[in-house]
């Protein structure tokens, strides 16, 4: 009787510490599970989405710069600095784009602790830079209005994800080979249709000169007001010189960008008589849930709005 009573303690002690160790082993997978995902940094919410398209579920993705604000000039949070520090990969564009404000993002990379090519990549490696044509020592960082290179953009977050999580290498490149050939489709259509617009319409009047890569891949040659963001904005010099280019060409509406203000483009429009067609998005993607609030929407959104403007 009492040697039956120590079994049954034994088998009692026995279940709850099973019940206790497979509770404990529960948690851990947990946990395994959340930081297993790979934590990845953008600069900006157009890389971000690239990211999420490539990345899926084994990402956790965090934007810095607000979507509808200039990533050119930037003052990080303490949010954005903590992100950083515990990011595994960190995306920027590079080619000049987060430079202003001193060089806000080495500034970042700095106090965060990370390294330029070890947790810290510029998704532009491999793209044929152009330069600004007012200091033609500088790149102009709007690659990624060429959808050519923004796929180029999507190959490299793909080989970085391959590189630092290889155990879902798989999942990373049949993301990356839906996504590239969704991209491929519209780059495609759309120098087909530009092809159909008279010479002389062929004019993109716009804010910022963000358009280089864009003109070179659609054949649409581009006048602004002033080159880059960091530049001062609407002077009576820069507005001489988009108006005479305008009464140059047979141009016959206007585009702002959704990113700058629109007080010189609406200055521009009032002088030269031309109306501004659309809203236009170069820096950043629309609130999510809005027109143009990915990449691919974003693309497709400027390729429709420009034809229709210009042919
Ligand atoms: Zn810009």
């Amino acid at each position: 009787m009492k040697k039956n009573l120590i079994a049954l303690v034994g088998v009692i002690a026995m279940i709850t510490g099973m019940a206790v160790f497979l509770n404990q082993r529960q948690n851990v997978e947990a946990e395994k599970t959340t930081s297993e995902r790979v934590r990845v940094v953008s600069t900006n919410s157009i890389i971000d989405d690239m990211v999420q398209n490539v990345g899926g579920k084994y990402v956790e993705n965090y934007s810095i710069v607000a979507r509808g604000t200039d990533p050119h000039e930037y003052e990080p949070r303490p949010t954005d600095i903590a992100a950083t520090a515990e990011a595994d990969v960190v995306f920027y564009n590079g080619l000049n784009l987060e430079t202003g404000g001193n060089g806000w993002f080495k500034k970042l990379v700095k106090s965060s602790k990370k390294t330029f090519g070890e947790d810290v990549f510029a998704v532009s490696k491999g793209i044929k830079v152009r330069y600004l044509t007012t200091n033609n020592s500088q790149p102009d960082p709007h690659a990624w209005l060429d959808l050519a290179n923004g796929i180029k953009y999507v190959e490299t977050i793909n080989q970085t994800l391959q590189k630092k999580d290889p155990q879902h290498a798989k999942a990373y490149q049949q993301n990356t080979d839906k996504y590239v050939a969704k991209l491929t489709k519209l780059h495609q259509q759309a120098k087909t249709k530009f092809k159909q617009v008279p010479a002389a319409q062929r004019l993109l009047v716009t804010s910022e000169g963000a358009f280089k890569y864009f003109s070179a891949a659609y054949d649409i040659p581009a006048a602004y007001i002033w080159e880059v963001n960091t530049e001062s904005q609407g002077t009576p010099e820069q507005m001489k010189t988009v108006i005479a280019k305008i009464h140059e060409s047979k141009v016959k509406r206007l585009f702002v960008e959704s990113s700058v203000s629109p007080k010189s483009m609406k200055k521009l429009a009032q002088e030269t008589k031309l109306p501004i067609a659309s809203t236009i998005f170069t820096d950043s993607l629309a609130a999510e849930g809005k027109p143009g609030s990915t990449y691919y929407d974003m693309m497709k959104w400027n390729l429709d709005k420009i034809y229709n403007g210009i042919k």
